[in-house]
């Protein structure tokens, strides 16, 4: 990606001086990993009353699919090309300025943060994906947001939506069958509930079902990485982001998912799986502070689960992924640990698979 990237950067002459990329570099990346300081007031986002057609579309959805996740009533993305533009508008004036340091951050009951929340609108064709390019270079150069948020901002669009789309209009009608990993689980039924002891899952269910939204890095290091680490079915993962997200079609949906989130492209979209452990998500948000588990412990039963389906993941794939040196690090730490250890980790995550399997309470 980080090379389509670049050549995009070039093509389409965004954040260039002359033949340079603007500041020296081209991606900021290592300034865009902070957590979010206690305290911190969040911007409001804004939300559109649903006009009278949308009324009319909420009370149909609502007659004919009663049962389904989420709650028409509670829809109020843009529909319009204005609310669109009001939507981008807003995000550029008061949270772009932000948006790099806090796009990997996560915090319980923040649903929106520093993110645009412009995907519906982009992906139903209400906004130019190059226009919102100048828009956020322009803030760049006119002194109103820095280089760390708006390269970042520019990075998710020019690049990763353009490269995500390149590839499956590349790789399918294949990619849809694609299971690297042989991940064969049953998707948990908390992913349609929120039912979960885990906090951090439970809230980013509970967002996605008030708001058919969750922000990239909860649907990546929660709901993402939980399905990498207990091998669940793939195609039951595709079916469910389908599902639930107001953004989701398939074309960018399915190698997010696939293969950003699942690996089970086997490293076409990414060159390592992104696996993390609670510790990482500890890092990141809020989360842990008031979890039924604890973060710390991996072994006992009230261990944080991510601690010991991490360990039994990099245990189950460690053949598969010897010969990538993205890997090493991991592997490495898993051939230094005692076997005792490695072993009451294998336990606890057998543990946790069986409960998942059967429809225990996690
Ligand atoms: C497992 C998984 C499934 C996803 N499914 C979808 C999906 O169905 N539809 C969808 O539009 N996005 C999807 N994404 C990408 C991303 O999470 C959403 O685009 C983003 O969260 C939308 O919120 P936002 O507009 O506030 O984005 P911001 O964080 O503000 O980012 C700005 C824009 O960049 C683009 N973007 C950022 N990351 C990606 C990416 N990885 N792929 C494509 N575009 C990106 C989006 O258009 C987004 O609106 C998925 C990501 C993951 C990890
Ligand atoms: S302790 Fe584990 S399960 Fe609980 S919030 Fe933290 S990472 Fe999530």
């Amino acid at each position: 990606m980080e090379f389509f990237y670049r050549e995009m950067r070039r093509a389409h002459n965004i954040l260039m001086d002359d033949t340079d990329p603007v500041g020296g570099q081209w991606n900021y990346d290592a300034e865009n990993r902070k957590r979010l300081p206690s305290g911190i007031t969040l911007p409001r986002a804004p939300r559109f009353k649903p006009d009278l057609i949308t009324e009319e579309v909420m009370a149909l959805v609502a007659a004919r699919f009663p049962n389904n996740i989420g709650r028409a009533a509670n829809f109020d993305w843009p529909v319009t090309r204005g609310q669109a533009e009001a939507a981008l508008d807003d995000f550029l004036l008061h949270r772009l300025a932000q948006f790099g340091d806090w796009q990997d951050a996560m915090q319980a009951g923040a649903a929106f943060m520093f993110h645009s929340l412009i995907s519906t609108s982009l992906n139903l064709g209400l906004l130019d994906p190059l226009d919102i390019c100048r828009r956020a270079e322009a803030a760049y150069r006119e002194g109103q947001a820095p280089l760390n948020a708006v390269e970042g901002f520019i990075r998710q669009i020019l690049g990763w939506r353009e490269f995500i789309r390149g590839i499956y209009w590349l790789k399918m009608p294949q990619y849809r069958h694609l299971n690297a990993l042989a991940a064969h689980r049953n998707l948990p039924p908390f992913y349609w509930t929120a039912q979960t002891r885990m906090r951090c899952l439970s809230d980013a269910v509970a967002t996605t079902i008030r708001h058919a939204y969750a922000h990239h890095i909860q649907r990546l290091m929660l709901t993402g990485n939980f399905a990498l680490l207990a091998g669940i079915d793939p195609g039951q993962v595709d079916e469910w982001y389908l599902a639930v997200y107001a953004d989701a079609y398939e074309w960018v949906e399915m190698p997010n998912t696939r293969g950003m989130a699942l690996f089970a492209d086997g490293g076409i979209v990414g060159s390592k799986p992104y696996a993390a452990s609670g510790a990482y998500i500890n890092k990141m948000s809020d989360y842990c502070g008031g979890c039924f588990y604890d973060v710390k412990d991996a072994t006992g039963p009230r261990g944080c689960p991510f601690n010991a389906l991490y360990w039994d993941f990099i245990a189950r794939h460690a053949e598969r992924f010897a010969g990538n040196a993205r890997m090493a690090m991991p592997l490495m730490g898993m051939k230094k640990m005692a076997p005792a250890k490695l072993a009451a980790l294998r336990s606890r995550a057998g543990d946790i698979l069986e409960a998942l399997d059967h429809g225990d309470l996690v």
